[in-house]
């Protein structure tokens, strides 16, 4: 019961958020946080373009979405496959343990520094 909850909970805090950046554009609206990193330092960090590029993606726009932040949309598959392993742990021990194995945790925290550090160089 309890966990039938957070599922339903969950869902509605993604509608509710899929709604907002749906229908509205974070390049043209304050309503959205801006980064405190960027801000700070004048570099982007491996998240920045990350709000754009859901409204992009959410009207149907996977290049503007790329453009904006492709690491993420790189990363929605495996984000996916994340939540699909969690959601199935006790069922699905060895995807749960493949999914999160040392060395695939360390090979995406290495590609978001990579990420990090080539978009700042290249300024994408
Ligand atoms: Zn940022």
């Amino acid at each position: 019961m309890r966990r039938s909850l957070i599922v339903v909970l969950a869902i509605a805090v993604l509608l509710v958020a899929g709604f907002i950046y749906y229908a509205l554009d974070p390049a043209s609206s304050s309503a959205f946080p801006s980064c405190t990193f960027l801000k700070l330092t004048g570099y982007k960090c491996p998240g920045c373009g990350s709000q754009r590029a859901i409204h992009a993606l959410l009207h149907g726009d996977v290049a503007g979405a790329f453009r904006y932040n492709a690491l993420l949309i790189i990363a929605i598959p495996w984000i996916a496959l994340c939540l699909y392993a969690e959601r199935w742990r006790v069922r699905k021990p060895r995807l749960y343990e493949r999914v999160n194995a040392p060395l695939l945790i360390w090979l995406f925290l290495a590609m978001v520094l990579l990420w990090w550090l080539l978009r700042n160089i290249f300024n994408w």
